[in-house]
């Protein structure tokens, strides 16, 4: 979206267990919901709350381990988690080497006045049971030329 939001973020966050923290740090490159199959599983729920920055401005201290898999839309996806608590922390497409998702959730009340989700990719596998706003903009996959989640 042309004048999407874009705030700019200082925080830190930490895992369930406090053994990995990452510090987010500059410009929001775009905010979204995913409910391709991947972010249901990743998310025990029907879609995940997605932050996007620029990988320069994400920094994680502690120790991680990461799965990678081939996403829906082919590109390879690489999700970060704790290995202690299993905590997700975030996420890197090989089609987008630069930015990298960041789960909302994982800053808890830290997002609660600036992120606003400006649409729902990969609506072609969202469930009825997840209830969303009517509002959001849906798209069956991508919208042309989002970034990879
Ligand atoms: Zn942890
Ligand atoms: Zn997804």
């Amino acid at each position: 979206m042309e004048n999407a939001p874009r705030p700019e973020i200082d925080l830190v966050a930490r895992c369930a267990c406090g053994g990995v923290s990452v510090h987010a740090k500059g410009t929001v490159r775009s905010m979204l919901l995913c409910a391709c199959e991947d972010c249901q599983k990743a998310t025990g729920t029907g879609h995940s709350a997605i932050i996007i920055m620029r990988a320069g401005d994400v920094r994680i201290e502690g120790t991680t381990a990461s799965f990678a898999s081939t996403a829906e839309s082919g590109a390879m996806l690489t999700r970060w988690f704790c290995p202690t608590c299993g905590t997700p922390l975030y996420g890197q497409s090989s089609r987008a080497e630069t930015l990298v998702n960041l789960p909302a959730g994982l800053f808890g009340a830290a997002t609660a006045d600036w992120f606003v989700p400006s649409q729902l990719i990969f609506a072609r596998s969202h469930r009825d049971w997840d209830a969303l706003p009517a509002t959001l903009p849906q798209h069956a996959t991508y919208r042309a030329r989002q970034p990879d989640v």
